[in-house]
């Protein structure tokens, strides 16, 4: 007997007919003999829907009252699904996240999980109930407030439960088979992978991919939970993320090497800002970054160009999310006569591209392979970036699909017939 932490998203519990499905499941788990704990995401759209009405009532919500709000999303489901195993016969009962112990910081809308206190969870598995959580938030001790824990908190909610209660293995139910090579819908011949260590998950997580979210994947990384990422649609095995060292032992035994490169990401979300015309001398990158960080974007790759050594001036460019690229401009703008700099150029058609692979530590030529590839393709690249398991590159945004198809074959990644794709969103 196993003790089975499960999270449904969204699109699993969207209606009704959905709920009494995933309640079935549920139920089969528990017929099978386990323990189950399950984290639950508010049907559908919810979420969505109540930030719009909180939108419709106030500019800028408060940012208490709008977790107060949104956390009622998984209060529904979670009842709805108790009230469904119940009819089954089976014992099930719902909780908050206070309830569930879920402490957090005070960080409304970005709240991070502090302490896990499942005190009533145990005494509910004790005596034979099945435990369903509200996903997605907490409760912070000093303000005594509920939080919640930013976009997609649910994955990390199921996380932490199957930390803290010690779970063998925690199911993450989505609309998608797996954690794929490749987004099967850019790239139609990506496989879905059978496993995939958790250092490779974090850095597929952190350029695009979107089926599993970073800091789910990192806490799991942390407390070492084993992380199944399945379809709700379909019995079939998903994806096991494990600890990098067990999949190096795993590949060992079964006397076969693993692939030098696990998966392709993509990403649209980001833009382009060229510093035009930056003094080349020393302090000027200081000056620059300290005020993008200033307001608050993310950097994620930078470019210096050599300077001319005519002029005396470079360029630089860097990419962050485009929803933070405006402000950050913004302020820039405001300190051009203090920097130096001649103009700004924001450009907002890009596509990054990443392969990933934990084998790129001991294998030579993988960034020659993705390069000749582009480059058969046409495909110009703009900026380059690396870490240790991954090669980035930033492209056209209109040349990105086709570059992520290239590559999937340049490196071998390509399935023997296209993937099946539900409408799925991957949540
Ligand atoms: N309902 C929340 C959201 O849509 C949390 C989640 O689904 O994980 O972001
Ligand atoms: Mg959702």
């Amino acid at each position: 007997m196993a003790l089975i932490v499960q999270k449904y998203g969204g699109s699993s519990v969207a209606d009704a007919e959905s709920i009494k499905r995933v309640a079935k499941r549920i139920v089969d788990t528990r017929r099978a003999g386990h323990d189950v704990v399950v984290a639950v995401s508010a049907m559908g759209d919810t979420t969505d829907e109540l930030l719009d009405l909180a939108g419709q009532v106030a500019p800028i919500p408060a940012p208490r009252e709008l977790d107060m709000l949104l956390s009622s999303g998984e209060r529904i489901s979670m009842a709805l699904l108790a009230m469904a195993i119940h009819s089954m016969g089976f014992e099930a009962r719902s909780f908050t996240g206070s309830q569930a112990g879920m402490i957090t910081d005070a960080t409304h809308g970005a709240a991070r999980i502090v302490d896990v206190t499942p005190v009533r969870l145990r005494e509910a598995l004790d005596e034979g109930a099945i435990v369903i959580v509200a996903g997605f938030q907490g409760f912070n001790r000093d303000t005594r407030d509920i939080t919640t824990l930013g976009r997609g908190g649910s994955d990390t909610t199921a996380v932490a439960l199957a930390a803290a209660l010690e779970a063998d293995v925690c199911e993450i139910y989505s609309d998608v088979d797996g954690i794929f090579t490749a987004d099967p819908r850019v790239v139609p011949k990506a496989r879905k992978l059978d496993r995939i260590s958790s250092e490779e998950m974090l850095e597929l997580a952190a350029n695009g991919a979107k089926v599993l979210y970073i800091r789910a994947v990192e806490y799991a990384r942390r407390h070492g939970v084993l992380i199944h990422a399945r379809s709700t649609f379909s019995s079939s095995e998903g994806t096991l993320v494990i600890d990098s060292r067990r999949a190096e032992l795993l590949a060992q035994g079964e006397h076969m090497e693993e692939p030098i490169v696990a998966g392709v990401a993509t990403d649209l979300g980001q833009a382009k800002v060229t510093v035009v015309g930056v003094p080349d001398v020393p302090g000027k990158a200081a000056e620059i970054f300290k005020v993008v960080a200033k307001s608050g974007a993310n950097v994620d790759m930078i470019v210096q160009n050599v300077s001319a050594a005519s002029t005396g001036r470079t360029d630089i460019s860097f990419t962050l999310p485009k929803s933070e690229a405006s402000t950050a401009l913004k302020a820039l703008a405001g300190e051009q006569a203090e920097i130096g700099f001649e103009s700004l150029v924001h450009d907002d058609q890009i596509g990054k591209l990443s392969v990933v692979g934990a084998g790129m530590r001991t294998h030579s030529g993988v960034s020659a392979t993705l390069f000749e590839a582009l480059s058969v393709a046409g495909v110009n690249i703009e900026m380059i970036s690396t870490s240790e398991i991954r090669i980035s590159v930033v492209v056209r945004g209109d040349e990105l699909a086709e570059a992520a198809r290239v590559v999937h074959t340049a490196y071998g990644l390509d399935g023997d017939a296209d993937a099946v794709v539900h409408a799925g969103t991957g949540r």
